[in-house]
């Protein structure tokens, strides 16, 4: 019944998704995020949405990484409609290239999903057509993967967009940091949250507790306060990953293939400007773009495109992968806990993954049961790390 209300901390992407899915069963929802929503690793990637490879892909997490790619279809006119701001969402032609027997095989690997899996495809491109379709590529390549079918967001705008159709279908948006929880026994009955700022629609911009009959922890790295509040382990490791943004020549041509080898990516925007990825640091919560990062990125660039010419960098980035031991989230019930629920642990695959652990921890605490395929998720993988104290009443 409408009376049950409930509290997401967090509002990356998987936040986002996950008041969206709780709004729209009617039930109320406030969305405590205490910076900008999508401001961390959300809204500071490539917005790559390829649900045939990463950890797991083929594998344990290919039914999570495929249901979770058709959420994000099945909801896109609505999250549009709703939020009316425009993400961007496009479909993406990727090339991988090989330069060795290695990336051969890895490729050859690659591809086997894309010929099975409906909507997808991929397909060999030699040297030659290579070289006609991008002169500037290093002439060393052997041959390129070209697949079809992902999608690529705008990730900043994707998550505002979730989280405003979440606020359209009912979700209240609070600015402030949960610092605790108040609870009886195993039951959390209110989240403390310090500094609302409460939007307009608000009337309890006054108080330091928000009463609630379930909460949902999407906070992304930032998982040890959750995890002494609920007494659990989540081993979630900030994994860093850089982005620049460049500019290439006036006379130069506008690079216009999706390149990828190994950790190096290029994602030319249209223009002349291209974002290039390709860094994993494990450098703790510094999320400052570094010299080390930029000189990775711009090895990674001259590697695949020598004869780039020069470029100007407009832009650099730097953001935290949530990232668990095995790679794979922790989505479910806090072990132990009634009303407890994790959303956590996205990755390298956060924003592929964010709609199926979103709809999961809404059919969790709504259901007490979820269909979404989810078993490679579950939070008592951990329970033997988990230092259990014994919980206050
Ligand atoms: C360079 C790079 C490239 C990537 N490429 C891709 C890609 O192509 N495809 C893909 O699917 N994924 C990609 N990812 C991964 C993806 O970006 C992340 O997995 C995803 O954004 C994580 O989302 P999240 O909501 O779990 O966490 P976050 O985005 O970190 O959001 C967590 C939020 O919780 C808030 N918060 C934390 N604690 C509290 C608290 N106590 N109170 C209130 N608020 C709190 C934080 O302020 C933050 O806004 C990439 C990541 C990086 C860095």
């Amino acid at each position: 019944m409408g009376s049950r209300s409930f509290v997401v901390v967090g509002s990356g992407i998987a936040g986002a998704f996950t008041a969206y899915f709780l709004a729209r069963r009617g039930v109320a929802v406030t969305l405590v995020e205490r910076g900008e929503i999508g401001g961390e690793a959300s809204g500071n990637n490539p917005g790559g949405l390829n649900p045939l490879h990463g950890p797991g892909i083929p594998g344990p997490m290919g039914d999570l990484a495929l249901a979770s790619f058709r959420l994000h279809a099945e909801v896109a006119e609505d999250v549009r409609r709703s939020s009316g701001i425009d993400f961007a969402s496009r479909p993406v032609a990727r090339v991988h290239l090989a330069f060795d027997d290695r990336d051969l095989h890895e490729l050859a690997h690659a591809k086997a999903p894309y010929e099975t899996v409906p909507g997808f495809a991929a397909r060999w491109l030699e040297r030659d057509e290579l070289l006609a379709r991008e002169p500037r590529l290093d002439r060393s390549v052997l041959r390129g993967l070209e697949t079809e079918g992902n999608l690529r967001v705008d990730p900043g705008a994707y998550t505002r967009a979730v989280a405003r159709a979440a606020s359209h279908h009912g979700a209240r948006m609070l600015r402030g940091e949960v610092r605790g929880l108040v609870r009886r026994s195993e039951r959390i009955l209110a989240v403390v949250v310090h500094a609302i700022e409460a939007d307009e629609a608000s009337e309890a911009s006054e108080a330091d507790t928000i009463g609630c009959d379930g909460v949902v922890f999407a906070t992304g790295p930032w998982s040890a306060e959750p995890a002494s509040w609920l007494d659990c382990a989540l081993p979630i490791e900030p994994v860093q990953g850089e982005m620049l943004l460049v500019e290439t020549e006036t006379e130069s041509e506008p690079v216009r293939l999706d390149l990828v080898w190994r950790e190096a990516a290029l994602y030319p925007t249209g223009g002349r400007t291209l974002w290039v990825g390709g860094t994993e640091r494990r450098v703790g919560f510094d999320r400052e773009p570094s010299d080390e990062g930029r000189s990775i990125l711009e090895s990674g660039l001259r590697r695949l495109l020598p004869e780039i010419g020069a470029f100007r960098v407009l832009r650099r980035t730097a953001a935290l992968r949530p990232v668990t031991p095995d790679g794979f989230p922790i989505v479910g019930m806090a072990s132990g806990w009634e009303n407890a629920c994790l959303a956590l642990g996205g990755g390298r695959k956060g924003m592929l993954l964010a709609p199926a652990m979103g709809r999961a921890t809404a059919d969790l605490l709504l259901d007490g049961t979820t269909d979404a395929p989810i078993d490679t998720c579950a939070p008592a993988r951990f329970l033997h790390a988990a230092s259990r104290r014994g919980r206050r009443a």
